[in-house]
């Protein structure tokens, strides 16, 4: 492919994990789109079932005393298939949408078992968790705060150094527990580079939480679904979370759909005095929405039915090696895999946007992500040749710029 740099790429089709772009090039996808196509592009099936629900029942809201058949089938089998027992599922359209409900949520339970004061939301820096306004307060990317007059559109967040359990102590000693409703964090950091938990750091912050009444929200946007080799990276890392945020890899991208997982412990005070509970206040206009629910049943179907779990858990083996073998190349500060996601952190030397550009040029897509970082993290149906085709592209790249001739 020539040349891309600063250039727009027009994709015009799809189909497995491949793209085709409006000047006939054929790219493979490595990136998964934005880290969702897991079961891969142009599924005949997935557009045939949108076309029978729609055929159907299109829409219609699920506020009140309304419900469809596929929201209620969705919210089952989510129920089936969560890292913890009796949930309860909230669906809205995104993963900011979770991300704002599911902190809302955390607040308004604090609120209602009368403990009003408990509402600061700890996160970590160089994480992101949408760009909702409370997304964008809790995030660790400064950029994305920048600009509004505040440091933080929504009040009382607060964060701490990624791997450092020691930083959530003093944060507890520092603000108060009694002021503190929640830490959320990614399982598998994605968007700030690609970092997998540290051995020991969640157990120790999940035993801070518990000894300080503080809720633990995962944040599964990415890791959801398979990504990790696991249905979700809770069962993975051996998280207990209290709410688990989801989106992308529930319908692999197909339609536009999000939620939130609730524990026991905190849906439970709502439901407790029958007619006189409160109700949560909180829902979306497309929450529950007939299509896209058809669209992630199917999605849970062809994971279910391609073993595409257990293919991702095997796939991120192939990367482990690939990605070691890459650093010995003097252009490569280190690499990381948590899942089947992984990051190339360059050297000072060269920079990650203008090396997935000549990536592209390959015929592959990567993305460029904070920290001097490329992103890997294509759809569980690759074969193990293509992800080694794809990683040894970066490497002919980087030997490229080394030699001087890109
Ligand atoms: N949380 C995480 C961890 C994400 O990576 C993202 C998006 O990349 C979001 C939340 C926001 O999801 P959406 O872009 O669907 O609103």
């Amino acid at each position: 492919m020539p040349s891309v740099i600063g250039q727009q790429i027009k994709i015009v089709s799809a189909d497995g994990a491949y793209l085709t772009t409006d000047t006939g090039a054929r790219l493979l996808d490595g990136t998964a789109s934005l880290w969702y196509a897991n079961i891969g592009h142009g599924r005949e099936e997935m557009a045939q079932i949108a076309y029978e629900q729609m055929k159907k029942l299109e829409a219609y809201h699920v506020f009140g005393r309304y419900t469809n058949d596929r929201a209620i089938e969705l919210s089952e089998k989510l129920r089936s298939i969560a890292p913890f027992d009796d949930a309860k599922v909230i669906l809205n359209s995104g993963g900011s949408d979770s991300i704002d409900v599911a902190l809302k949520l955390a607040r308004r339970y604090w609120n209602h078992i009368g403990r009003a004061n408990k509402k600061v939301i700890i996160s970590r820096e160089h994480s992101y968790h949408g760009l909702h306004a409370y997304g964008t307060s809790v995030a660790g990317l400064d950029f994305n705060r920048e600009g509004y007059g505040t440091d933080s559109l929504v009040d009382g967040t607060e964060r701490i150094e990624k791997h450092d359990a020691g930083a959530f102590a003093d944060a507890i000693e520092r603000i108060g527990a009694e002021n503190i409703a929640a830490y959320i964090a990614e399982p598998v950091m994605g968007t700030g580079g690609v970092h997998p938990p540290q051995p020991g750091y969640f157990k120790e912050i999940q035993r801070l939480c518990h000894e300080n009444d503080i809720l633990f929200i995962a944040d599964e946007v990415i890791t959801g679904f398979g990504r990790t080799g696991e249905m979700f990276a809770s069962t993975r890392y051996q998280l207990r979370p209290d709410i688990v945020t989801f989106a992308k890899g529930v319908t692999s991208g197909y339609a536009a759909l999000g939620g939130i997982l609730v524990a026991p412990r905190v849906w439970r005070p709502f439901f407790e005095n029958g007619a006189d509970s409160p109700t949560y206040r909180h829902g979306t206009t497309y929450s529950g929405h007939p299509v896209t629910a058809a669209l992630a049943l199917k999605n849970m179907e062809i994971l279910e039915r391609e073993n595409l779990i257990a293919r991702s858990a095997a796939l991120e083996e192939v990367l482990t090696a690939e990605l070691k073998a890459l650093e010995s190349h003097e252009l490569v500060k280190t690499t990381r895999v948590g899942g089947f996601l992984g990051g190339i952190e360059l050297s000072d030397k060269v920079n990650a946007e203008f090396v997935t550009d000549k990536i592209i040029e390959h015929g592959f897509i990567t993305r460029p992500l904070r920290g001097n970082t490329v992103q890997i993290s294509p759809p569980f149906i690759l074969t193990d040749q293509e992800l080694r085709g794809l990683v040894r592209a970066v490497g002919t790249v980087l030997d490229s710029l080394k030699a001087g001739t890109p």
